[in-house]
């Protein structure tokens, strides 16, 4: 994103911006104000806890949605790990929702094209179902220095901070013992 601040608005902006920390360093207790905007944006709305998806540090969120759109997140107090507190960049995960770069329909590149396009889910589904398929019949070892080895190198998962304790063993369970990878990963390390 390109800024395109004159030098007349970089002063109005930083004249602004002492003007604000001269009020604050004078003793204004903005708390209050703050506490009751928050309690009116947010008082009707019921959280949802979730995880936040960016780090292994795997903190709690609670998300407050009208239905419509997501109109607040903030730490979990409850949650062990974070005990209510988020790093910068769990504090904007409102934006993954509300950024107009967020993609919310699969995209498909056919092999030797430069252009994605748009497909449904059910084309995405089948695509994604079929590629792993032929790749494992076509890579499968049975059998290695003459041990039972049932698997595929040519295939590999990784998984996500966002994936629970149970997720991440039932996919475990679905890529090692049912289709046989041995290239399993997670980003998550606590
Ligand atoms: S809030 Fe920050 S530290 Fe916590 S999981 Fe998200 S990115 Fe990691």
């Amino acid at each position: 994103m390109e800024l395109n601040v004159t030098r007349r608005k970089f002063l109005k902006i930083s004249g602004a911006v002492a003007a604000t920390l001269a009020v604050v360093e004078l003793g204004f207790d903005d708390k209050t104000a703050r506490a009751k905007a928050k309690e009116l944006k947010i008082s009707a709305l019921k959280p949802t806890p979730t995880i936040c998806p960016y780090c292994s540090v795997g903190c709690g969120i609670l998300v407050y949605s009208n239905g419509k759109d997501v109109v607040y997140t903030e730490g979990d107090p409850d949650h062990p790990i974070n005990e209510g507190s988020l790093c910068s960049k769990g504090t904007t995960v409102r934006q993954v929702y509300t950024t107009e770069k967020r993609i919310t329909k699969p995209l498909y590149r056919a092999p030797g094209s430069g252009e994605w396009e748009e497909v449904d889910w059910d084309f995405a589904l089948d695509k994604v179902a079929k590629n792993i398929k032929d790749t494992r019949d076509r890579t499968f070892v049975q059998k290695e220095n003459g041990h039972t080895v049932n698997k595929t190198e040519a295939i590999a998962y990784m998984g996500g901070a966002a994936l629970d304790n149970e997720e991440t063993y039932l996919l475990s369970k679905l890529f090692r013992a049912g289709l046989g990878l041995t290239y399993i990963e997670h980003q998550a390390r606590i």
